[in-house]
This record gives structure tokens, C-alpha cells and sequence, in this order.
């Protein structure tokens, strides 16, 4: 039976996005939590990218380690053997990739100014798909960008190009969220049958729906026969409007009439680490979580008028459509009031003591205490935030992966 999995997009499309970033330190904590929540598969970073190589190589490590596990790192390139070349160069270790090209006449036209044909489009996949796999890669997807407004008889023959090459899946990249779910509900159902490799769904929030094409997309990929692969990024961030929220389509997945039955959710899912997580990438992004946010927005199980908190009071099912205590909320937070002790670039040793104490962090002698604090004060440097918790564990316990993490030398 043909499955849904999450292939997370918040390392790559999310960092992308304007006006927004993560230091390297924060896409490695993002890559923890997700291994934490069971996603299958992160799209952790651009492997051509010279300040990418040291966090994409320590993430490698990290994977390698049991750390990052059993989660797939996988790195986006453009769907060119030189870029393929350069990411083998830089990240030699890397096993999963995603080759991107475009495939829309509109972009052919108006972005490759005519410098690509249709079938060039597709010889050129085809040689980065064959050079990744002469340089190791172990999976190898391909992106169609602009898929929404690419004929689907195109669509079909670039994936029936890619599967000949050995492509594991092929992703529809609803580049500009200009989809509707009933549509790519029959595009995708038809493009899983034809080609009979599995999709993965690419979704933008441009016309509010990105979510529901996702799932709708899904459904139809995997009504065709084949397993299908849903893009999101947490908080639903990327660019413009947005990616697929992570947990709106799991509780899509999990909760919409249409969906229960057909037992979709992807059981190695946690959903109670999304609280904490989401949590994270709001502190780690600077964006406060909008108070609506399906799920982990502060209204998200807030009632006030008379009949729904009457209704709410008797019993949540009247107005709540899913428990709280599933996505890890519910559980009071401590809020220090008094003296804090922080620890951060300017702090001493009696001070990262204390702070490790509390954190019940033991080091087995001075000379790692006193290294993990030099660590400590390097990872506040590239921060610019106060640490958090995890990210102070992170660099007590990874110390080697932490300092190659946030070591960013220009060539
Ligand atoms: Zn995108």
C-alpha cells in the first residue's frame, strides 16, 4: 500500500526566504528537532554553497555519529553536473540529493531566455541525475520547478526521463502557489499512473491553499499507486506567503473527514515534540507565532464567547477538533523571576558552572568545562540570541560538530 512521507524543506526553502535566516548552529538544532518529530527527510542545505560546507559536513558527521538519525539529509542543487561536481567536492560525504530544473514554457521563455529547449531541459537532469550516482548518491530526486504551470504531458515525459536515469522520485513544485486542490488532485493522480515513480508535492501559500494542495496532491499520487511525498516547513514559513505548514498537513493528514479513513498520517510521526519545536523556530527565526497558528498559535485552544465556552467546558469534542496534549501542549511553563544566571560571549567559569549545573550537564574535568564554555561563548557570538537550553546540550555534547558548525571561513 503506497504511504505518504515528509520530506521537510525549512533548511533550504525556508532559510531562503527573504528578510529571514538561521545561523548554522540553529539549521543543525531545526534538523534535531525534526529527527526528534520522525520526519523522514530533511532538505538540510545547498551543498554548492561555500558557507554551507563545514555545517552540511558536521551534520554529515552527526548523521554518521546515531545523532541525526534515523533522519535523511539531503541537499538541493540545480539539476546541472557542475553543481552535482561541486557538491561531491565540498560535501563528499553527502548521500541524498534533489536536482532542480524548470519545466514551464513561461520560464523557459521569460527566465532561460530561450537558452534551453524542452529537451534540453531534460538531457540536462538526466546528466546530473547520472553524475550523482557515479559520485555516490544513494537517492536522487528531481525537481520540476514550475510544475503547476507545465503541460502535464511535459510533466510525464521529464518523469519518465528521470525514472529511466534511476530518479527515485520527482517533485512537483507548485513554484508560485498558483494550484487549487481539486486540480492537482486529478494532475498528480494522472502523472503517479503514467509514470509510476513516486511525486513528491511542492506547495506554495500564494492563494491561501498550499496546504490543502498538498494533501489533495498526495491523495491523488497515491490513489495512482504510488507513494507520494508532502514539502512543509515549520511555522509555514518560505518564500513569500509561505511553504506548507508542517503540522497543519499532518493534522490534515490525520484529522480531515476525507482523510481519516484513508490512513494517511505517517506513523513514525510524533506529534508531541511539534510544541517544543515550533517553539524553537519562532526564537530562532525572530517571527512570533501568529496567534491563529493552526495548533501551536496561543488561540489555537482559547474560548471565550459564552456558547463555546460552555460547549468547550462540557467537553472539548464540541469545539476542539483535536487534543492539545497531542501536540505536547498543556504542560505549565517556569518562568524565572528572580536571580538568572545566563551564560553567553563575555561569561566566566563560575557562571557556565552554574548554568551547566542546572542544566545537569557533568564535564570529567576543568579542561573540558573550560573548552565547552570557550565553545559556549563562540556559539552566543554566532547566535546573537541568548542560548537556549538545547542548543547549550548541543554544544556540551557535539563539541568537535559545534565548532566545525559554526566555523564559516570565506574562500
Ligand atoms: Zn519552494
Amino acid at each position: 500500500m503506497p504511504r505518504v512521507y515528509i520530506i521537510d524543506v525549512t533548511n533550504r526553502d525556508g532559510v531562503q526566504t527573504s528578510r529571514i535566516g538561521l545561523s548554522k548552529l540553529e539549521k543543525t538544532l531545526i534538523n534535531w528537532y525534526l529527527n526528534e518529530m520522525g520526519v523522514f527527510q530533511s532538505e538540510f542545505g545547498f551543498p554548492f554553497t561555500f558557507h554551507e560546507t563545514n555545517y552540511l559536513n558536521a551534520n554529515l558527521d552527526l548523521a554518521e555519529m546515531g545523532v541525526l538519525k534515523p533522519i535523511r539529509l539531503e541537499g538541493w542543487v540545480r539539476a546541472l553536473k557542475s553543481d552535482v561536481d561541486l557538491a561531491f567536492k565540498l560535501c563528499p560525504q553527502i548521500r541524498h540529493l534533489n536536482l532542480s530544473i524548470s519545466t514551464s514554457p513561461i520560464m523557459l521563455e521569460l527566465k532561460f531566455q530561450g537558452k534551453f529547449s524542452f529537451a534540453s531541459v531534460i538531457k540536462s537532469m538526466q546528466d546530473a541525475v547520472k553524475a550523482a550516482y557515479a559520485q555516490g548518491a544513494e537517492t536522487v530526486g528531481v525537481n520540476a520547478e514550475d510544475a503547476s504551470r507545465t503541460g502535464i504531458e511535459s510533466l510525464i515525459e521529464f518523469g519518465l526521463g528521470a525514472k529511466e536515469v534511476g530518479a527515485k522520485r520527482v517533485r512537483y513544485c507548485d513554484t508560485l502557489g498558483a494550484d487549487d486542490p481539486l486540480t492537482i488532485y486529478t494532475r498528480l493522480k494522472e502523472l503517479a499512473q503514467k509514470t509510476k515513480i513516486p511525486w513528491e508535492m511542492h506547495c506554495h501559500n500564494d492563494l491561501g491553499m498550499a496546504v490543502a494542495c498538498s494533501v489533495a496532491g498526495a491523495r491523488g499520487i497515491v490513489e495512482g499507486g504510488q507513494d507520494a511525498y508532502i514539502n512543509t516547513c515549520i511555522n509555514a514559513v518560505g518564500e513569500r506567503a509561505g511553504n506548507a505548514d508542517l503540522l497543519s498537513v499532518l493534522l490534515a493528514l490525520k484529522y480531515a473527514s476525507g482523510f481519516k479513513e484513508l490512513d494517511l498520517f505517517p506513523p513514525e510521526i510524533k506529534l508531541n515534540k511539534i510544541w517544543a519545536f515550533a517553539k524553537y523556530a519562532s526564537y530562532a527565526f525572530g517571527l512570533p507565532i501568529p496567534y491563529n497558528q493552526v495548533g501551536v498559535g496561543s488561540n489555537a485552544f482559547a474560548h471565550e464567547s459564552g456558547i463555546h465556552a460552555d460547549g468547550a467546558l462540557k467537553n472539548r469534542r464540541n469545539y476542539e477538533l483535536y487534543d492539545y496534549e497531542e501536540l505536547g501542549r498543556g504542560e505549565p511553563e517556569l518562568v524565572e523571576t528572580g536571580r538568572m544566571i545566563t551564560v553567553g560571549e563575555y561569561s566566566g567559569i563560575k557562571g557556565f558552572r552554574n548554568v551547566f549545573g542546572n542544566l545537569e550537564v557533568e564535564f570529567k574535568n576543568d579542561a573540558e568545562a573550560t573548552r565547552v564554555l570557550e565553545l559556549v561563548r563562540y556559539a552566543n557570538v554566532h547566535t546573537q540570541k541568548p542560548l537556549t537550553r538545547e542548543e547549550l546540550i548541543f554544544v556540551a555534547k557535539y563539541p568537535d560538530q559545534a565548532k566545525k558548525i559554526m566555523t564559516v571561513t570565506p574562500p
